[in-house]
């Protein structure tokens, strides 16, 4: 798929005052009628007709044909788009290069980037996308959306990635084996980038048993500090190519060990590695961690102990936050579960799900392609020459 928002250099600066008045209305409707892009815009009527159809064109926004009015609504390209500006105005990037890690996990779409600052350093970028559930499912929650209703999956996409961010310093911050994180907007996190493959595409490893028991030890130190990664598996380990050491990343969906189902989450995570080490190394060992004695040995008020949860929930990212986007990830599982039918609005998907021995032959193949070298081409030098205007995002 291409990154529309690397048309980063044909944004005129009223263009980006019509694009950020989109998405400044899509706070409250789904469809921003056009008197009220005009009206936050700040820009003359005739202007404006014309400006959103230039960014309708380049696919930033889109016209939808309202029964009650005519109006546009922000595109995930259009999302990009500001989230990437924002980010290359405040330096932290300044390039776009290739997509990575395309294998698609659990219904997720993947939109990892390689980006490099101004002198060249890479970085990977992960754009945030949760789909956009119908509204029949989310009527069958809590109306925890308020207001934002319609404007979920930007919102949503956020939080999610505000979610990781503060998860993703912490850990950091802690010593914990995690990508540094370095920037964040909207629905984007800005991290180091990795040198390595994603476990699932190891075949084969020195010490099986060693890797075994560092993964276990990760699990373990998380539920010392509080946390419960919750996805923790193959996809979302890397081993570092020159090191073999691991390292985690894949944060939105992490819990506090206080969680009501803290027990089920953790125990999922440790199962994860064991069948994982069975299937593709045939690795078996009888020491696993338990929940229960971790937790409960924990001296929470030693003084070594930190509670990371605690933590994140101070840093800003509230119990609030966790709650709203946990129930609304369980939404889209839910949806996805429950009917074959696609979203309208959902972007393709690669439909390869995989069994376990087309995966390990997959894990062969992937192997001879990473070995090769890392290339890094700059496709687009996103441009931070345009005069700001009054509205910023
Ligand atoms: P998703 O939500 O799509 O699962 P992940 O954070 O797990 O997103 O990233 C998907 C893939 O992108 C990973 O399996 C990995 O191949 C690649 N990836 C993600 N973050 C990094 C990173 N910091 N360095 C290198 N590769 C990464
Ligand atoms: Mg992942």
């Amino acid at each position: 798929m291409k990154l529309d928002a690397t048309d980063l250099r044909y944004v005129t600066s009223d263009e980006f005052r019509v694009l950020t008045a989109v998405e400044m209305g899509s706070k409250n409707h789904e469809v921003v009628p056009l008197s009220l892009i005009v009206q936050i815009s700040g820009l003359r009527n005739g202007g404006v007709n014309k400006l959103v159809g230039s960014l309708a064109k380049r696919n930033l926004i889109s016209k939808m044909q309202n029964s009650k009015y005519d109006g546009y609504r922000l595109t995930y390209g259009g999302y990009d788009y500001l989230a990437m500006r924002a980010l290359s105005k405040r330096d932290s990037m300044s390039s776009v290069g290739n997509q990575v890690g395309v294998g698609k996990e659990s219904g997720k779409l993947p939109h990892i980037y390689i980006v490099a600052d101004a002198d060249g350093n890479e970085m990977v970028l992960k754009l945030h996308r949760l789909g956009r559930v119908s509204f029949r499912a989310i009527k069958s929650k809590r109306d925890y959306l308020g207001k934002r209703k319609s404007a979920s999956w930007m919102y949503m996409s956020r939080l999610s990635a505000q979610k990781e961010w503060a998860f993703m310093k912490i850990l950091h911050e802690h010593g914990f084996p995690v990508p540094r994180p370095i920037d964040q907007s909207r629905h984007c996190v800005l991290m180091e980038f990795i040198d390595a493959y994603p476990l699932r595409q190891v075949s084969e490893v020195e010490n099986p048993g060693k890797l075994y028991s560092t993964l276990m030890d990760v699990i373990v130190r998380f539920a010392q500090a509080g946390l419960i990664h919750g996805d923790y598996n193959e996809f979302n380990i890397l081993i570092k190519r020159e090191t073999g050491e691991p390292i985690v990343i894949d944060f939105p969906q992490m819990v506090s060990t206080s969680h009501e189902n803290a027990e089920w989450y953790f125990n999922r995570d440790v199962e994860c590695i064991k069948t994982f080490f069975k299937r593709r190394f045939r690795y078996e060992s009888s020491l696993y961690p338990r929940f229960r004695k971790v937790v409960d040995e924990e001296p929470w008020s030693g003084q070594d102990s930190f509670r990371l949860d605690v933590m994140v929930e101070a840093s800003g990212f509230g119990r609030r936050e966790m709650k709203v986007l946990e129930e609304y990830m369980e939404s889209v599982r839910e949806e996805e579960q429950g009917s074959s039918e696609p979203e309208e609005d959902m972007e393709e998907e690669d439909e390869d799900e995989e069994t376990g021995d087309e995966e390990d032959r997959n894990a062969e193949k992937a192997d001879i392609v990473l070995s090769g070298p890392k290339t890094f081409e700059a496709r687009t030098v996103l441009h931070s020459t345009h005069q700001t205007s009054s509205i910023s995002g």
